[in-house]
């Protein structure tokens, strides 16, 4: 039956219509309003192999904020990664406003390979090559895709991160600042809101040419709220860890006003400085043996580890450089040129005001 429609009639269904087309894309993962989706950030074969990094979108009913949490850059670092496979199933997307992009895991050739720090592919860090190249080697061609298709869309990043393989690492929070006031506040807010109770304040300089490297730096200079978080360590998946990061995503959310959750945030954090903080590297290979844990409270000079050569006999011990917390320490007995032994970061009676740092 064919008849005609009134003008309000024609106009309702012109709306209902450009409600259903009103779907958010990353990939091939399409979601439409109150909705879930599921799919892949194909980056293509280039000089060496192609990648597929898994992607959500969990599409808001209501309109609202884009808010990219992106795990994984280091594929052995599972607790932030597992953590984000089951933050998506936790968002309800019909009483969400606004839109959750969930990347759970970009090195995937790391997690494959059980690599830590680097893309096994072509040794380069996915933490380090933004904004990419879509000409250059699997990282940067990766990160290319996730500059634009992840980043440039959303008003928030929230870069999660842990103790890798060889980190035994205390859970914090970094308070990126590049100097502009409103932004600066709105990191610090999320900071807060999303629970851990040690956070990092370290001051970037936007107009430095390396400042957009790192995934928080890439955000931080492309004006987006910025937040990393890290929890876990040297490959274990505790419940707690897995928890924090979970329910920190979660706060998030709540204290952007895109979930109804009431959010309490940290009171009374332990500020410690991240420019002024320390950390100790290996100058040749051999054995380290930690001597303090996670966490510890020491004086510079009190003896962090010590060193062995293959046969076992003493070479050396390893001191504090400074005052502070160990923030992490060399969670395994092997140790080559550079690699980090630990990293101690002074705290702080209250965060100083952003100042340029020193190149
Ligand atoms: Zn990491």
């Amino acid at each position: 039956m064919l008849r005609l429609l009134s003008t309000a009639a024609l106009v309702a269904l012109a709306a209902s219509t450009a409600a259903a087309q009103d779907t958010f894309t990353v990939g091939t993962a399409t979601a439409a309003r109150g909705a879930i989706a599921y799919g892949t950030l194909v980056v293509p074969p280039g000089p060496d192999s192609g990648l597929r990094i898994p992607v959500v979108v969990v599409h808001g009913a209501h309109p609202g904020r884009v808010v990219a949490f992106v795990a994984g850059s280091h594929g052995t670092e599972y607790t932030s990664i597992v953590a984000m496979q089951r933050l998506a199933p936790r968002i309800d997307a019909a009483r969400l406003a606004g839109t959750v992009v969930v990347v759970p895991l970009i090195n995937v050739a790391s997690i494959e390979g059980m690599t830590p720090h680097l893309n096994p592919v072509d040794r380069k860090s996915m933490n380090g090559n933004y904004p990419g190249d879509t000409a250059g080697t699997q990282t940067q061609r990766a990160l290319a895709a996730v500059a634009r298709a992840v980043v440039d869309p959303a008003d928030v990043v929230v870069d999660l991160h842990g103790g890798d393989l060889d980190e035994d690492l205390r859970p914090y929070s970094y308070w990126f600042r590049g100097g502009n006031a409103a932004q600066d506040s709105a990191g610090r807010a999320l900071a807060l809101a999303f629970g851990l109770d040690h956070v990092i304040v370290t001051d970037v300089d936007p107009a430095s040419p390396t400042a957009g490297r790192s995934l928080s730096g890439y955000a931080l200079t492309k004006g987006k709220t910025v937040l990393v978080a890290e929890a876990g360590r040297s490959g274990v998946v505790a419940p707690a860890d897995l928890a924090a990061l979970v329910d920190g995503s979660l706060n998030v959310l709540g204290a952007l006003g895109m979930l109804p959750r009431a959010v309490r945030p940290v009171a009374h954090p332990v500020w410690l400085g991240g420019n002024a903080s320390a950390r100790l590297a290996a100058d040749s290979g051999g054995m380290f043996f930690a001597a303090v844990a996670r966490d510890t409270r020491v004086r510079k000079g009190d003896v962090v580890g010590r060193t062995t050569d293959y046969h076992g006999r003493p070479t050396g011990e390893v001191r504090a450089p400074i005052d502070g917390v160990v923030t992490f320490v060399r969670g395994v007995p092997s140790m080559w040129p550079r690699a980090t032994l630990v990293n101690v970061a002074p705290v702080l009676a209250s965060p100083a005001p952003w100042a340029r740092p020193t190149p």
